[in-house]
């Protein structure tokens, strides 16, 4: 992953064959110090793991998508969970016939590349666990 500041607050990421966004991503937090982003990405995948989360067991269900796909939308937020940097990205991805597959997404693999703007806030958002759901969701009266 390169990645170039074009803005004060604003980063594009270019990520290479093989990487994957969400752990290069919240690296990349760690090492900025950011505590409040957004992003959007496009570009192709060859091979992720999206979730789809299961009421009743209180985990994400997974989707594995085992072929190139387009990354033809990838939407995300950066907030700080347990004292780090935690990336939520959603994504459509396209597959051959033009059929799509989304949902939350837990890895993917780069191939050939995924164009990532980054932007970050000059605030803090907090995660705060939900108990209902178990998941660490952003509380903005945190
Ligand atoms: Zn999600």
């Amino acid at each position: 992953m390169d990645a170039r500041r074009i803005e004060a607050d604003t980063w594009v990421l270019v990520f290479h064959k093989g990487d994957d966004p969400v752990s290069l991503l919240e690296g990349f937090a760690r090492e900025q110090g950011l505590t409040a982003a957004s992003f959007t990405a496009i570009g192709a995948f060859r091979g992720a793991v999206l979730g789809y989360f299961d009421r009743d067991r209180r985990e994400y269900d997974e989707i594995p998508v085992e072929e190139q796909v387009e990354v033809l939308s990838l939407l995300g937020d950066v907030a700080v969970g347990e004292g780090e940097p935690k990336v939520h990205a959603h994504a459509v991805l396209g597959r051959r016939d033009g059929s799509t597959v989304g949902g939350h997404l837990l890895r993917g693999e780069v191939w050939p590349t995924l164009e990532l703007v980054l932007r970050a806030a000059p605030a803090h958002l907090r995660k705060r666990r939900d108990p209902e759901t178990g998941l660490a969701l952003i509380d903005l009266s945190a």
